[in-house]
């Protein structure tokens, strides 16, 4: 499976494929916490799915991977079993209820060390049944990680993907920064970190069109992360 390593040793952590041939990828974390979810149940916001992003990725035939949290997938079972449907879709592994791995992570709430291998395996275990392309890749939410939190993960066999390429587009109200952001950084092997969770991220379908064509201007293709750190 794309992504395993070696269980028993410390977890790999990648920031971006082999600065040749032209494919970048595409990552959309999917956060969930139960603050979110209750904001959801009071209706102080309508989605944390932003199905712009999937109609347009369809539409285009643009490859992606999906780091999705175990309680995102709970709560958009349809939109998940949409992402594992679509061959050109990777999931990949974001957390259970995306606290933080480490202290001072953002103002997320932390996990204790011993209970973090057990997330980390739930959220497998929730995301495993929708079959597609899955994978043994692991974002840490906030990308916040420490030795302990990679030696933590050591009985995994995961590889950690953080990414090199940050779209900034968590609470934007504009989405041109966010292609500035990305288009230019983005090189050949980029990792390129968007989210897919419309209230939170809501310009990054408006964003998404504008750095399509500008990674098309620059000769870059968009790929499975897989594929993208494979290549050499
Ligand atoms: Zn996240």
């Amino acid at each position: 499976m794309p992504g395993a390593t070696r269980m028993g040793t410390r977890a790999p952590v990648v920031d971006h494929g082999p600065r040749t041939g032209a494919k970048v990828a595409l990552t959309f974390d999917a956060d969930m916490t139960d603050g979110m979810l209750a904001s959801l149940r009071a209706g102080r916001v309508k989605s944390y799915a932003n199905l712009r992003i999937l109609d347009l990725l369809e539409r285009d035939e643009v490859p992606a991977t999906f780091f999705l949290t175990g309680k995102w997938v709970q709560r958009y079972p349809d939109v998940t079993r949409r992402i594992a449907g679509n061959p050109r879709f990777e999931l990949a592994n974001h957390t259970y209820g995306h606290a933080a791995f480490t202290a001072d992570c953002y103002d997320l709430p932390r996990l204790p060390v011993d209970e973090l291998a057990g997330d980390v395996a739930k959220t497998f275990e929730v995301i495993a049944p929708y079959g597609g392309r899955q994978t043994r890749y692991f974002r840490f939410p906030g990308l916040c990680h420490d030795a302990a939190a990679l030696d933590a993960l050591a009985p995994l066999g995961v590889t950690v993907v953080d990414g090199d390429v940050v779209s900034g587009d968590p609470f934007a109200t504009a989405w041109k920064p966010l292609v500035r952001a990305v288009l230019d950084h983005v090189r050949p092997g980029s990792v390129v970190i968007m989210h897919v969770t419309e209230a939170n991220a809501a310009m990054t379908d408006e964003a998404l069109p504008h750095i399509l064509a500008g990674l098309r201007e620059r000769g870059l293709v968009p790929a499975p992360l897989s594929e993208v750190l494979a290549e050499g």
